[in-house]
């Protein structure tokens, strides 16, 4: 039989998203701050605490058994390279499509000069800790980020989400050690890190069992503190920002509706509707967390449950992705650049617009899976074109609601290019909406079966 519409995940998180947003706006226009931040807020935390509590031994586990599973060091580098080489190249596509939005649509030309100043002064003391953050970051020699990647205590690593890409590093190397060691003194660890594993994705589909409720929490206390009481500020900052707004959503929904779903045409048998049905509840959850980290083990679960891609890619490609790949939060970063040079009357040549895309494409590697981390790597981005990183004060205002929207594309490419790899490497398996596959599409599945069957 049939489940309703109303028993699935997705529908469900839906309806908590959208009362969480009704709620909210009440809330707002009502004054019932206290109110949301003392009896709402706490079951947002909650939800993304418990999302969070396993995203360190998640990405442990699955990397570690990821990288031991593809049974010798030749497939790891064939599917690395194949995830990283993709990975890269989605990245430069958003940021060619960011900076074409933004040049075509010139929202810095709309903003008034005393709303621009207005805004400097309201948000400079938000812009200046932005500022010693990034600062500290871009201090160090060019080499650093690569050091950083390389802990020095992983205890200290793991306590600390931030870190993330320390956590995947340490388990990159530690899946290939295990290959590299004799079979049976390999085992019980790795039998351990995939009993860990199955924990970790029963502790997922508890959460999110909870994952209506929490997403109800998340949007309503959201809007409630971006109003802060007071929704005329919210009103007037929308209709500065409004059009580089726009520019921004514009640009997202280009690549994720039409970029991704050209590459999964061409490469995947997947359809434009299975395809967004299948991950619905990971691109919800990062709609409403703005965090692609907090989000992964949904977006694990959605990709391997929903379209059956094989844990063996998706827990290789995901986790790294997670880090690594963040579509979204490149051409956001290439708008945000533009856009405050052009309000603050700086022009920028071709020139600085290739250095753009090359600063974006690496913080957005660098950029941590939380909230808010997008706008503090900016910085780095307009030091490096000669922008005052002041400037960032005119965009933090709606920040967040910016956050939401780049972090849901964030984790639709992550699922993408997890799709990609899996049907080139033919590891695409039973899913419930499998049976819709288009019959025509099946030669892609089933060259791929054969070229993997072929190579091993
Ligand atoms: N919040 C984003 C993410 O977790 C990162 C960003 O701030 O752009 O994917």
């Amino acid at each position: 039989m049939k489940t309703p519409w109303y028993k699935k995940l997705h529908w469900q998180i839906i309806i908590g998203l959208v009362l969480g947003l009704i709620f909210g706006i009440i809330g707002a226009v009502a004054g019932w701050g206290q109110f949301m931040s003392d009896w709402v807020a706490p079951f947002g935390d909650i939800f993304i605490n418990l999302l969070k509590l396993i995203a360190v031994p998640l990405i442990l586990a699955s990397l570690i058994t990821g990288v031991a599973s593809l049974s010798d060091l030749k497939k790891l580098s064939r599917i690395g390279g194949k995830t990283i080489g993709i990975y890269l190249g989605t990245t430069v596509v958003a940021l060619i499509i960011g900076l074409v939005i933004v040049n075509v649509m010139k929202p810095g030309a709309t903003v008034p000069a005393e709303m621009r100043e207005q805004l400097q002064a309201t948000y400079e003391g938000g812009a200046n800790e932005g500022m010693e953050l990034a600062g500290e970051a871009s201090d160090r020699g060019p080499l650093q980020p690569i050091v950083d990647m390389v802990p020095d205590n992983f205890m200290d690593s793991a306590s600390d989400n931030r870190n993330m890409l320390q956590v995947v590093f340490v388990a990159i190397l530690m899946g290939i050690a295990l290959l590299m060691i004799p079979k049976e003194r390999a085992d019980p660890l790795l039998n351990f890190f995939h009993s860990l594993n199955a924990l970790v994705i029963k502790l997922v589909e508890m959460i999110m069992v909870t994952a209506p409720v929490g997403v109800f929490a998340l949007m309503a206390d959201t809007i409630t503190s971006i109003a802060q009481d007071n929704v005329s500020q919210i009103v007037e900052l929308l209709a500065a920002l409004g059009y580089y707004c726009i520019a921004v959503v514009l640009g997202l929904m280009v690549h994720t509706l039409i970029t991704y779903p050209t590459m999964l045409k061409l490469f995947t048998p997947f359809g434009f509707k299975q395809f967004f049905s299948g991950i619905a509840p990971a691109q919800l959850v990062a709609f409403s967390t703005s965090s692609s980290g907090a989000t992964l083990p949904v977006t694990m679960e959605s990709v391997e449950k929903n379209l059956g891609v094989s844990e063996e890619v998706s827990s290789f490609v995901l986790p790294l992705g997670a880090t690594i790949n963040m579509d979204g939060t490149g051409l956001y970063q290439a708008i945000a650049a533009v856009f405050i040079a052009q309000t603050l009357g700086i022009p920028l040549g071709l020139e600085a617009q290739i250095t753009i895309v090359l600063t974006a494409v690496l913080a957005s590697i660098g950029t941590a899976a939380v909230p808010s981390a997008g706008i503090i790597m900016l910085v780095i981005i307009l030091e490096s074109v000669g922008v005052p990183s002041t400037g960032i004060a005119l965009i933090l205002g709606v920040d967040r609601i910016l956050d939401m929207c780049r972090t849901t594309t964030n984790v639709t490419g992550d699922a993408t290019v997890a799709c990609i790899v899996a049907a080139s490497e033919g590891q695409i398996g039973d899913a419930p909406g499998l049976d819709s596959i288009d019959p025509t599409r099946s030669d892609i599945l089933r060259e791929a079966l054969d070229e993997a069957s072929a190579t091993g």
